[in-house]
């Protein structure tokens, strides 16, 4: 996909700016590692609808949460053109926890790599006094950031959710993240 002005229209309609000059182009990723409830589609695992070299197949009637996607590195400044998906195999979405960075499980280690994994910190460090956090997803596999460490959390399970505080050590406080059940943290 590329930029157009009717694109752009329909962006603004929905309250969401692009980054003028960026464009989908020949990346497809959000198409793989993404769900798609209105037509089951699970994360992590390619569209039946998306064909290599040609995109969407059905993309005059592509589900409305298709139609008004843009992932994060459409829409903010603050992510760098080195975050473009189809080059750094990860997509970045602000969501109700805060940042999520999906990985491309053919690229596991993609995040570890600079620029993006001083990005994720730097977001990390922003995030700690605010109830959002900023998390690796690697196939359903979550790593959460924080400023002094990652914490591999493995795989969520229903009803669970993130929890981040500080701990006091000899050291000084240092950052911690573990998973409880909602509604027992
Ligand atoms: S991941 Fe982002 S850049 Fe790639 S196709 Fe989806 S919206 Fe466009
Ligand atoms: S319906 Fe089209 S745009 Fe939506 S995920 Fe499938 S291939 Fe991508």
């Amino acid at each position: 996909m590329t930029t157009t002005t009717n694109e752009v229209a329909a962006a603004a309609a929905l309250g969401t700016d692009l980054v003028p000059g960026r464009q989908c182009g020949s990346c497809i990723l959000c198409c793989k590692l993404l769900g798609i409830k209105e037509i089951n589609k699970p994360e992590y695992q390619w569209c039946k609808h998306c064909k290599p070299g040609v995109g969407c197949t059905i993309y005059d009637t592509r589900p409305k949460a298709c139609r008004t996607f843009y992932c994060g590195y459409r829409q903010s400044t603050d992510i760098s053109d080195a975050w473009f998906p189809a080059r750094s195999r990860m997509v970045l979405l602000a969501q109700g926890i805060g940042i999520v960075c999906y990985v491309d499980t053919g690229y596991p280690d993609a995040w570890k790599v600079q620029p993006y994994y001083g990005d994720l910190k730097t977001w990390a460090r922003r995030a700690v006094n605010t109830e959002h956090h900023v998390i690796v997803n690697i196939g359903g596999r979550v790593i959460t950031i924080l400023p002094d460490s990652d914490v591999d959390l493995g795989f969520m399970q229903a009803g669970e959710k993130i929890v981040v505080g500080t701990a006091d050590t000899p050291m000084g406080p240092v950052y911690r993240a573990h998973k409880v059940q909602k509604g027992k943290d």
